[in-house]
């Protein structure tokens, strides 16, 4: 009887130290991600752990980020200042995940929110990250749909009463010490891909371009309204997810870039990127990323010159 009593207690003393452990572990998880400086005090301590997630760049150094949001687009600008641009929002599935990448990097204000075209992936997920951010001011275009997603989005602006400041081609937004001109769409169309807004970051001397969906026709009209020079970048986030139809041989050379994105979904119905987008990009020698390969792309400049910081070469 006594020594059944005996295994008893060990049982019992057993399964306390198994819930406490786990207490401690889910407590240590909860302290690592909501206390600030938690992770950077660990991995002072414990070099071998890397703080995850927030990107940190040398001051002085403005930052690009390409979310990884699915078959949308979704990119960060971040200044060395604070100051921040996002330019689309992917699919209304992905605002989520947008808000948890923005909180990772401690945006909590967006001072622009670019909208390049009133497509779902691209637009899906703004309603939410208005709702539940600071938006200093919507740029867009004033073509307008009548899809559910387009009109739940201009109530959500409404209601915030965020300005809205319609894109024209060669308006120069400032932030401090960098410039973004908008170089299309150069052409009215009734097509909403060729209506998408351009924009061509530029720090210091380096260079980031913005594309969209913009496809040939588009890259052909601001081709003829803008000398090539206008469209050079370090960095090109490339037209429509990879398609066919955007990233004429033409464009691709005026930009001459020296990394390529391409934001697309994981076996997307739309096999994008195609093989003739791929065939240009490796024709000019010019380096690419997919985010349904590498995930978040994030890229820095000190004014001088970009660099890669993810993925890690
Ligand atoms: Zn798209």
């Amino acid at each position: 009887m006594a020594k059944k009593k005996s295994r008893n207690r060990k049982k019992k003393l057993k399964g306390i130290r198994i819930l406490s452990a786990l207490i401690l572990i889910i407590c240590a998880a909860i302290a690592l991600k909501t206390i600030p400086g938690a992770w950077a005090f660990l991995s002072k301590y414990l070099p071998f752990i890397e703080e995850p997630r927030q990107i940190t760049v040398p001051d002085g150094d403005m930052a690009v980020h390409f979310l990884d949001v699915g078959q949308g687009d979704c990119s960060l600008i971040v200044m060395p200042n604070g100051r921040t641009v996002l330019i689309d929002a992917s699919v209304k599935d992905e605002g989520k995940n947008i808000l948890e990448y923005l909180s990772y990097q401690k945006v909590t204000h967006i001072d622009y929110f670019i909208l390049t075209h009133p497509h779902a992936d691209h637009i899906g997920g703004a309603r939410e990250v208005i709702e539940t951010l600071s938006v200093g001011k919507v740029v867009m275009t004033d073509i307008e749909t009548d899809t559910a997603t387009f009109e739940n989005l201009l109530l959500a602006i409404d209601k915030k009463n965020i300005p809205v400041h319609i894109a024209k081609v060669g308006d120069i937004i400032k932030l401090d010490n960098a410039n973004m001109k908008v170089l299309g769409p150069a052409e009215k169309t009734d097509d909403l891909n060729n209506m998408s807004i351009v924009l061509r970051l530029d720090y210091g001397k380096t260079s980031f371009l913005f594309t969209g969906d913009a496809e040939e026709p588009s890259e052909k009209d601001m081709l003829e309204k803008f000398s090539p020079n206008e469209f050079r970048a370090d960095v090109i986030k490339i037209g429509h997810h990879g398609a066919k139809t955007s990233s004429s041989l033409d464009f691709i050379t005026a930009v001459s870039p020296q990394y390529a994105v391409i934001s697309c979904g994981k076996d997307n119905s739309y096999g994008h990127p195609h093989t003739e987008t791929i065939n240009t990009l490796n024709k000019l020698g010019i380096k690419y990323y997919r985010t349904d390969e590498v995930g978040n792309l994030v890229f820095s400049s000190d004014g001088e010159k970009v660099k890669l910081l993810r993925p890690i070469a």
